[in-house]
């Protein structure tokens, strides 16, 4: 992916200075950009600053780039960065830190599609099936006709089950999701 130049409209100290005391962001200032975090991230393709970048962009206080990011979001939280680090740098926990922040500050991920979608299959069901995660993602995202042949494949050789176990009793998990969405209408609000 081309990655463009960062021109930092301002630096703010105080943010990287908040970051630094919060979880992951301990020993942020000893990275030596060494890169093994994102050599390591087996989602960093898809991010337009891999974690090495994002912790050298804290670094330097760049607060409106970190947070805008898409990293944060795709993030898988895998650890693979975090158990290789040869500082003792936990990325992982960086991009849980720095969500909320993003949240409290207006900003959302700007491509949630798949997981709404995971999340509406869940609140329906109680469980996650990849029949219909894959089938209505299908629908929401026209680049995935490409994997079709594919899905056709898994359904054939029955790896991808048609049929889908429904959870007998979704009324907890139902308030569950009803008191994540009234906390995230009151965290839009805000
Ligand atoms: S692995 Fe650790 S020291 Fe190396 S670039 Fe990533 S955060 Fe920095
Ligand atoms: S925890 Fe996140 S940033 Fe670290 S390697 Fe996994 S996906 Fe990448």
């Amino acid at each position: 992916m081309q990655k463009e130049t960062i021109i930092p409209e301002s630096r703010d100290n105080a943010f990287r200075d908040l970051i630094i005391k919060m979880p992951g962001g301990e020993n942020l200032l000893t990275c030596m950009q060494c890169g093994t975090c994102a050599g390591s991230c087996p989602v960093s393709h898809e991010m337009d600053y891999t974690p090495r970048q994002i912790v050298r962009m804290i670094q330097l206080g760049l607060k409106k780039e970190v947070l805008n990011s898409n990293t944060i979001w795709i993030c898988t939280t895998c650890f693979s960065c975090s158990v290789r680090c040869p500082r003792g740098i936990y990325p992982t926990e960086l991009m849980e830190t720095l969500k909320p922040i993003a949240m409290k500050e207006g900003i959302r991920n700007k491509n949630a599609k798949f997981d709404t979608v995971f999340a509406d299959v869940v609140k329906k069901n109680g469980r996650a099936s990849e029949f219909l995660l894959f089938s209505k993602y299908s629908i929401s995202e026209p680049g995935m006709i490409k994997q079709a042949p594919f899905g056709i494949s898994l359904i054939t050789k029955g790896k991808l089950p048609l049929s889908v176990a429904k959870m007998d009793d979704t009324r907890e998990l139902e308030a569950i999701f009803k008191l994540g969405e009234e906390n995230d209408g009151m965290e839009t609000e805000k």
